[in-house]
């Protein structure tokens, strides 16, 4: 029977799931996902956690338990660094050690240590994280040059204009609409940390309700890596988080494109990286009259009403402008 690999819907499932299950699946495991976050889920985790923190965190204590009695390992990597010039959020590298001290009874955790900054790491890691499954360096190296096949294929599927929720469906094998591209939509293009803006709980599927309204949806990972390296080249200091550099430098190339109407930054509650960006991107949008930009801070009390009016009067906002014009 094959050892099942748990992978909590979480955090950076959202940017990294089909390079893990392609990985682990190539080496004979069985990946299982928790379900899409749900109210239920977050209270069972919420039940266990103890402290404050952000939003993001507290929904893995929910999808762990879910897992824990499903799986032979949970993959919960040590996260530091997955570019070479910025790092991870410390929550990222401290995660496995906070729930191992929590939940002691969880199944062993896959804690593998990722830090791209430190030369011939990436490698090192990716045979530790595989020689539990198989011992023979080839055939791990083999599962990743699988893995990172598939992966470049997901990310050229949100390149096209799909949203990463959508990519990872079709890697799962599922149909999927494009998008309708409705003639005089309007155009909204969403930032913040992707476990934030795709897990449909924590952002109350803020990309569906702006679809209903006529929306066309536009997301950091659509822009070429090139355009966010240029754009942060504009700050007078380097931005150290990774997320962090994604969401100023699509920010300023959103607010410079002349085929966005809207800007909306989806902010985590108690998330410290995102309250220093946030008056970057609010300083560069208050010097832009053309798109019409709002910021929205979420924790696990934001209310579906709330949201409803405040997108209802964004989008009426952006529409009567338009026809100003
Ligand atoms: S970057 Fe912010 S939202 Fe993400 S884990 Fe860190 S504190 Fe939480």
């Amino acid at each position: 029977m094959a050892i099942k690999v748990g992978i909590p819907r979480a955090l950076l499932y959202y940017r990294f799931y089909p390079l893990w299950k392609t990985f682990f699946t190539e080496l004979g495991a069985e990946v299982i996902v928790s379900e899409p976050t749900t109210q239920e889920i977050f209270k069972k985790g919420l039940k266990k956690f103890v402290g404050d923190t952000c939003l993001p965190i507290k929904m893995v204590f929910g999808h762990v338990i879910t897992l824990a009695d499903k799986v032979d390992y949970l993959f919960i990597p040590r996260l530091v660094s997955i570019e070479r010039d910025t790092c991870l959020c410390p929550h990222f590298a401290g995660l496995p050690d906070v729930l191992c001290a929590i939940m002691p009874d969880l199944p062993p955790i896959l804690d593998i240590h990722f830090n791209v900054r430190k030369k011939g790491a990436t490698m090192k890691s990716i045979y530790e994280a595989g020689k539990r499954f198989n011992k023979n360096p080839f055939k791990v190296y083999r599962a990743y040059q699988k893995a990172q096949r598939e992966y470049e294929k997901f990310l050229k599927r949100i390149k096209d204009g799909i949203t990463p929720q959508e990519a990872i469906k079709i890697f799962d094998g599922e149909e999927v609409s494009p998008p309708e591209k409705k003639k005089g939509g309007l155009n909204i293009a969403l930032i913040g940390n992707p476990y934030t803006v795709y897990d449909s709980f924590s952002s109350l599927d803020i990309i569906q309700r702006l679809r209903k309204l006529g929306a066309r949806i536009y997301t950091s990972e659509m822009i070429p890596d090139e355009i966010i390296e240029e754009k942060v080249r504009t700050l007078s200091k380097k931005i150290y988080w990774s997320f962090g550099k994604e969401t100023v430098g699509s920010a300023f190339h959103f607010l410079d494109s002349p085929e966005i109407d809207g800007l909306i930054y989806i902010i985590s509650f108690e998330c410290g990286p995102d309250s220093l960006l946030k008056e970057i991107v609010d300083d560069k949008a208050r010097k832009n009259k053309r798109v019409a930009y709002m910021s929205l801070v979420i924790d696990e009390h934001t209310g579906e009403t709330g949201m409803d009016t405040r997108l209802d009067a964004f989008i009426e906002m952006i529409k009567r402008r338009r026809a100003k014009k």
